[in-house]
């Protein structure tokens, strides 16, 4: 049994302090709305009255926040997180961050004598419920090893990507992929439409020869030929489109910084920041396929 403190009970926070807390755990989380402390409560996770009274008593420290800002934040400072963690904790972020944002926070850890991981996940909040959540992990091997038990308790597969930011680095690169590939299904289907195809039959060849990838196979974005698709229920409880807007604001800091060229990426970007001010921006990213239709003539 360990003593891991979660910051950060939101959406995922919540699932992950309560699967660890099922393995055995001694868990204490901590967040900033109360509602959430009590809903972990509920499921039998401890409460700390602070999140460095929960890092204060804890082996490893897991966040799951929103933004780099708040992981700075929480980290460093007189008040931080890690001024108040004994030795030998590790820190465990995993939160969707900026690479340059996350090797801050390793640096923080480090320089206090501390191991560190970045280890974004996929796989959402269903995900996080059934502990299949992918994580994506940048550090040390040293502090890669000591993560890996934890993330073998709330997740299916733990990848071991490289140095400090590279699971932020894999994370967003792969999420460009996605949401570009969203989009070329979509274009398809509407494109489809349009000449007379249903949308059966376009699945039914698309699946079986090269335009076969995960947004059409897992995620179609039309009813009927995926029936665990979002899109069968009207867009709810997916991959909402505000974080692949996240994500793809992030691929473009990223792109920006090392001077790449993706232009795609960066079209992408601007029809999901379309998407988000237009339609429900907690709807699954593809929704984009009804932005398409809308952007098509009658
Ligand atoms: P969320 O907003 O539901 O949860 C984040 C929580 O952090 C909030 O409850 C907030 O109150 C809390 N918080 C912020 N600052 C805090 C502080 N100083 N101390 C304590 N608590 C604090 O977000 P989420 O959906 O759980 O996502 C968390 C992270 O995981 C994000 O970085 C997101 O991009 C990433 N992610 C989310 C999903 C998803 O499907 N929701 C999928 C993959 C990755």
């Amino acid at each position: 049994m360990t003593a891991i403190a979660v910051i950060g009970l939101g959406n995922m926070g919540h699932h992950m302090s309560v699967n660890l807390t099922k393995a055995g755990h001694d868990v204490h989380g901590y967040d900033i709305v109360p509602e959430l402390c009590e809903k972990a409560a509920a499921k039998g996770v401890g409460i700390a009255e602070s999140a460095s009274v929960a890092a204060a008593g804890a082996d490893v420290v897991i966040t799951m926040l929103q933004s780099g800002e708040q992981v700075q934040g929480l980290y460093g400072g007189p008040d931080g997180i890690i001024a108040a963690a004994t030795p030998g904790t590790a820190f465990l972020d995993c939160s969707t961050i900026s690479v340059d944002d996350a090797r801050a926070a390793h640096r923080l850890a480090q320089d206090a004598g501390f191991l560190s991981v970045d280890a974004p996940v996929s796989g959402g909040v269903v995900g996080a419920e059934a502990g299949t959540l992918t994580f994506m992990v940048g550090g040390t091997s040293e502090a890669f090893e000591v993560a890996r038990p934890y993330f073998e308790v709330m997740g299916k597969r733990v990848v071991h990507c490289g140095d400090p930011g590279a699971g932020q680095a894999a994370k967003i690169c792969n999420n460009l992929m996605l949401a570009i590939s969203m989009i070329g299904v979509s274009e398809g289907f509407v494109l489809g439409e349009k000449l007379g195809l249903t949308h059966q039959a376009l699945f039914d060849v698309a699946a079986n020869a090269s335009g076969q990838c995960w947004a059409l196979t897992t995620n179609c974005p039309v009813p009927g030929p995926v029936p665990s698709s979002p899109a069968n229920r009207d867009y709810q409880a997916g991959f909402a489109s505000q974080l692949m807007l996240k994500d793809l604001l992030l691929s473009q800091a990223a792109a920006g910084s090392s001077g790449v060229d993706t232009e795609l990426g960066a079209h992408a970007t601007k029809i999901y920041e379309r998407l988000v001010g237009t339609h429900d921006p907690h709807k699954d990213f593809s929704d984009i396929i009804n932005d398409v239709r809308e952007r098509s003539q009658e």
